[in-house]
Formats: structure tokens, sequence, C-alpha cells
């Protein structure tokens, strides 16, 4: 075996030892000092309060953070502990955006087109009713010009986003009054937040706001004849099979809708190298396992509801599904109208949607369409 120089023996024991002034005490030549940065020597401890969108650890949102915090502290040796708080716990749940920019939480975990009353812009980093998928939506962040104007958006609020999971294409919801044709949008009083909701009122709906605890007793008296959730895992979790006669698909309104991770600019900019590099990659790791975790719990759960419960499953006709998709884009020609930075994410947004959508006619649609297994 090759010997060991003397400086590559002191990089060595110094990386095993995690010693890093051995490091500094034993280099003496100008190039060696090079690779002793103030990232490697800092012991600093931090302690961060993460919020949240959610309830205290519910299932894969508020988990994530969870692993999240546990991975960070193991990551960095303990030097950064996050506490995580559940929505209501520090802030309520739509402020954690405005607490994270203020400075009053590190960070907050939650979904970006909570925001568009913020900035309509933010919303195109979440899901956009007939846009991309999960899968797309992943390549057009990380590997088609997406992230470098989320981060332009977000720098406005001195903010720093970063993938936090993908729920993946959600399910239409669930009804008790049936849908054949256009007609029945008119006057369906439905739980749909965000554009999907205008998009409902444009078609003739009406959009009611309901909160999630409220949401089973809503549909059970009749208040509301349909709403969405989110997926079989989660709408299995809350009983909606038990009081629903239909199950629509497919879920039109999020066809893949992101999470965040978003970090205070002047404290993520404050923090070394190291830490830094520790944030994003463990906020990469989250967002991997939690669009996974959908994936691999929904499965279970559509059979469980397909097993316990007399629910129909249903797909939305057509037309109706074109006269959504029709209001759809009447809603973004007016988002994009008095907003010059929408205006900019939505010709990269569908740009990107365009393209990838010509590749997925050969690929992945392709592919579910013609093997099954
Ligand atoms: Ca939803």
């Amino acid at each position: 075996m090759k010997k060991l120089s003397r400086k590559k023996f002191i990089q060595k024991t110094a990386l095993l030892t995690g010693s890093a002034s051995l490091l500094l005490s034993s280099c003496t030549s100008g190039e060696e000092k090079k690779i002793v940065t103030p990232n490697i020597i800092t012991n600093k401890k931090y302690r961060w309060r993460m919020v949240t969108t959610w309830p205290p650890n519910f299932p894969v949102f508020g988990e994530g953070c969870t692993r999240f915090a546990q991975m960070v502290s193991e990551m960095s040796g303990g030097r950064m502990e996050i506490k995580v708080y559940g929505s209501g716990e520090l802030v309520p749940a739509l402020e954690s955006f405005e607490a994270t920019r203020v400075g009053a939480a590190e960070m907050y975990h939650g979904a970006s087109y909570y925001w568009a009353g913020k900035d309509t812009a933010t919303q195109f980093f979440a899901s956009i009713p007939f846009g991309m998928n999960a899968q797309q939506m992943h390549a057009w962040i990380l590997n088609g010009g997406g992230y470098e104007l989320w981060r332009e958006v977000y720098d406005r609020f001195d903010l720093v986003p970063f993938l936090g999971g993908n729920s993946g294409v959600q399910m239409g919801g669930w009804f008790n009054k049936e849908i054949n044709s256009p007609e029945d949008i008119k006057g369906l009083k439905m739980r749909i937040p965000g554009l999907g909701g205008k998009v409902l009122e444009k078609a003739g709906g009406a959009a009611v706001l309901v909160s999630g605890g409220e949401l089973y007793t809503s549909l059970e008296r009749g208040v509301i004849d349909a709403t969405e959730w989110v997926g079989p895992y989660h709408d299995y979790l809350l009983g909606l099979y038990k009081i629903a006669k239909y199950y629509y698909a497919p879920g039109w309104h999020e066809p893949g809708s992101v999470l965040e991770l978003v970090v205070n600019k002047q404290m993520y900019n404050a923090l070394p190298l190291d830490m830094q590099k520790i944030i994003e990659h463990a906020a990469h790791s989250l967002h991997l396992w939690g669009f996974h975790e959908f994936e691999a719990k929904n499965n279970i759960y559509l059979d469980k509801i397909k097993r316990e419960s007399q629910v129909e499953f249903k797909l939305f006709p057509q037309d109706v599904l074109d006269l959504l998709r029709g209001k759809m884009d009447e809603t973004l020609e007016e988002i994009i109208a008095d907003n010059p930075m929408s205006k900019k994410v939505y010709e990269s947004f569908s740009q990107f949607a365009k393209q990838v959508r010509g590749w997925s006619e050969y690929s992945e649609k392709l592919y579910h369409n013609k093997i099954s297994f």
C-alpha cells in the first residue's frame, strides 16, 4: 500500500476524529491552511423554530417535518436543533409565511399556494389546476429553471424556499351529488380552496370555506354537497368514506401539490456553508420521503376504502372537465394580467408544461395506458 503523505494523513485523521482543531494546529504551509475554513471549525449551536401549516404530527406533512428536524440534528452532530410547531402552537397556520419573514420563526413548512394573497406568482410553485403532475413539477423546479424563479419571487419577502414533499395527484373528492353533466356543477356547494374553488365558481358552483376539523360534519349534515381533501390515505383517516356516496377522480384541481420548506433569508445567509448544505440536503431528503410516502400509502388505503365501504368510484365526465379547464384558462389570464412577476413565472411554467407533455405522450402516459400489471 502506498505510504500516505503527511498532509493526507493529517486530513484523514482529522476527518476520523472530527477534530478540525488538529487540522488547524498541524498545518503550517499556506497551501494547507486553505482547506481550513470557518465553516468547518465553528461549533456554534443553533436552536431554531419551525412553524407549519399542519396540525401537530399530521400524517406525512407534519411527520416529515419531525424527520427533517431529526436529520438536521444528526447531520450537524447536534449543532442545529429544530423544534417543530404544529399549526396554532406558535402561530396560526396561515401566518407561517409572515412569521418566518419577520424572524419570529427561522423556518416554516407549508405549500406556496397559501400565499397567493401576498403575491399571485407564489402559487405556480405548488399546484395549478390542469397543470403539471408531481414528476413534471419537480423536473421544472429542479432542472428546468423553476427554482431560480421561485428564489426570485421569495427573495422579495426575504425568504429562501426548498422543495419539501409532494402529495402526488389528488382525488377529485367526495360527493353526495352525482356529476353527470356541466349542469350538475351549477349550485354545487363544495369545499375546494384556492384556484380550484375560483374555477368551480366560474362554472356556476359555490366554493365553501370549511376547515379540516369541520369537514366531516359539514358533509354529513348536507351543509356542503362535496369536498376534496387529499387522497385515499388522508381521506380514509378523516372517515369521509362513511358519509359520501361517490368518490370522484381525477383531482383536476391539484395534479401534484408541491410542499415547501422555507427559511428566513437573513438567518440562512448567516449560517456557515456546511449548515446551509445540511438544510438543503435534509430538505431534499424530506421531499423524496414525503412524495413516496404518499405513493406507498395511498394504494393501501384505496384498497381499504374499496373493501370497507359502499362508496362508488366515479370519473368526472369529459365535458365537465372541459368546462372546468376553460374556466381555469380564464383564471390564469386574470392572474398574469395584473402581475408582471406572475406573467414571468407563468411563461416558464407553461413553456415547460407544453414540452414535457410532448415527452409524456411517449413515456409515462403511454406506458400506463398500454401496460397493465
Ligand atoms: Ca386538496
